[in-house]
């Protein structure tokens, strides 16, 4: 009889479908979602995400497609 440990921990109940490597994704996401891009067109630091891959620069009002949660990269 092998004695499996179980951490279960706050996080724990989530089990290991919710693991460690998608819980970073989710924090880096986040970072993503509420950082500033530059602009294509003025090339400003104005880019905000106004919907999921949709960018607006405040700056220009240039709006367009990219990815759902950064623009480049
Ligand atoms: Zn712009």
């Amino acid at each position: 009889m092998a004695a499996g440990t179980k951490k279960i921990g706050s996080a724990g109940r989530y089990g290991v479908r919710y693991g460690a490597t998608i819980k970073q994704k989710v924090v880096d996401i986040e970072k993503k979602q509420k950082a500033t891009y530059e602009c294509p067109s003025c090339h400003k630091i104005t880019v905000k995400r106004l919907a999921k891959g949709i960018w607006k620069c405040y700056k220009c009002s240039h709006t367009f497609a990219a990815k759902a949660f950064s623009v480049g990269e």
